[in-house]
């Protein structure tokens, strides 16, 4: 597991459905995602498209 690596998750849960949807876009050449990139996902039971934009300071979270 990468350890400050940003990266969008591979498979979320529909808001409309709670079926299954995954990543559509493809990760950069470089491998490097960044905050404020758009991801889009594909619901696999009612064919929504969601977009996302991956959020900064994922490992930066305040406790
Ligand atoms: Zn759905």
């Amino acid at each position: 597991m990468p350890d400050s690596a940003l990266s969008p998750e591979y498979e979320i849960v529909c808001v409309d459905c709670g079926g299954r949807c995954f990543l559509l876009t493809q990760p950069p050449e470089d491998g490097r995602w960044y905050p404020g990139d758009f991801v889009s996902y594909r619901c696999q039971d009612c064919r929504d498209r969601w977009d996302l934009v991956l959020p900064d300071a994922l490992d930066n979270q305040p406790d």
